[in-house]
């Protein structure tokens, strides 16, 4: 499908918020620390910078993000108001209607019901489908119709722009006004108020095209999102997005434990304290597969296009660990399938046979850890075959 923005459909208030933000930053920022930057407490706003950044940015991908939009844990009301209020000094609109595109984005990933469809180019997918209304209209909050339950959310829903604009911005100034007076208070507003707007803004919106455009797909290249280390060191996190696309419900985007992912350490941190509970986690051996069928594919297309001849008995050993990795997944699949449904049929069931079915479960789990080994030694002799 081919782009073409209409000026009727330009949304003028976040157009020019969105450039005048930007500008300010980008000039008016180096203009002023250049004047008065001598006179300012660089302690005081340095770390007010900093502070603000962690709680704007954090609220976006650990509230709006993993909390809100993918339920991928369960969350106190000090934690969903924080981020709540957080999340609105970022200025991207209520945790509703940002819930609402995420899910869409989700759902229709690189189609046109998609918001943010990267296939219409990377600059629609960064900022343009920010500042145009889409084609057909604005679209209904009917997908977060579970999110309209919460009372915090339908109040942030209703007041976001007041608190945005009173917190993100009018916050940093106060206190720059009560320690240094008129500098202090511009300083403030400047650096923790907009600056660290702009930049939350378009860590965001790199999420949506960067990392869409650049990396790699270790667990699937049915969508045109990618995982990549680099992106991830200033998204808190969010730069491992082909895992969380595959996986859109696990609380982690950074599933390795050596992944960079900020976001995932806080949600463990607030696990601890109490203040979050069920984690949403894929079994290990789910993630294990998908990056098995990934490596497959990729194989598959490597050996259509080889002319060589290639090892008989590689090859035999290959075939083999595919066929014992798929049978022992079904083999899982099944007997998680019967424990799971027992669990939940308790009185049908006796507790002989549940131990039955526990223990059935437990001995297929092993035996499709075998088989994932047993093909990653497979994979790696035919891959050395073609090298
Ligand atoms: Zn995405
Ligand atoms: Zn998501």
């Amino acid at each position: 499908m081919k782009l073409k923005y209409r000026l009727q459909d330009l949304r003028w208030i976040s157009a020019i918020f969105i450039i005048g933000t930007f500008l300010t930053t980008l000039i008016g920022l180096p203009l002023f620390l250049y004047q008065f930057g001598s006179q300012i407490n660089w302690w005081l706003h340095g770390t007010m910078f900093v502070g603000m950044f962690i709680a704007s940015g954090l609220s976006i991908t650990l509230g709006y993000h993993r909390l809100f939009s993918h339920l991928s844990f369960k969350a106190k009301w000090p934690v969903r108001l924080f981020t709540l209020i957080f999340g609105a000094t970022a200025m991207e609109n209520s945790a509703l209607e940002w819930c609402s595109d995420h899910r869409r984005h989700h759902k229709h990933t690189d189609d046109d019901a998609d918001p943010y469809n990267i296939q219409l180019g990377f600059l629609h997918a960064h900022i343009g489908w920010v500042v145009f209304r889409p084609i057909g209209g604005d679209v209904p909050l009917t997908n977060v119709n579970d999110l309209k339950a919460d009372p915090l959310v339908r109040w942030q829903h209703k007041w976001w722009g007041v608190i945005g604009i009173a917190v993100g911005f009018g916050l940093p100034a106060l206190i720059g006004y009560l320690a240094e007076g008129g500098i202090g208070a511009a300083a403030g507003l400047l650096i923790s108020g907009m600056a660290r707007q702009v930049m939350v803004h378009h860590m965001t919106f790199f999420i949506n095209s960067l990392c869409h455009t650049l990396g790699s797909q270790p667990y699937s290249n049915s969508c045109s999102a990618k995982d990549s280390w680099f992106m991830s060191l200033f998204t808190f996190g969010e730069g491992y997005h082909n895992f969380h696309h595959e996986f859109q419900h696990d609380y982690r985007n950074g599933v390795k434990p050596w992944q960079f992912d900020p976001t995932k350490w806080s949600i463990r941190v607030l696990e601890k304290l109490g203040l979050a509970s069920n984690l949403r986690r894929v079994p290990n051996e789910t993630i294990a597969v998908a990056e098995i069928l990934e490596k497959q594919r990729q194989l598959d297309e490597r050996l259509s296009g080889n002319s060589e001849t290639i090892c008989k008995k590689a090859q035999r050993l290959f075939t083999e660990a595919q066929e014992e990795l798929a049978a022992a997944h079904e083999t899982w699949e099944k007997s998680k399938k019967e424990y799971t449904h027992a669990l939940r049929q308790q009185i049908d069931t006796t507790k002989e046979q549940l131990g039955e079915l526990k223990q059935q479960m437990e001995q297929s789990v092993l035996e499709l850890r075998q088989a994932i080994r047993d093909w990653h030694n497979a994979h790696q002799g035919l891959v050395l075959q073609l090298v």
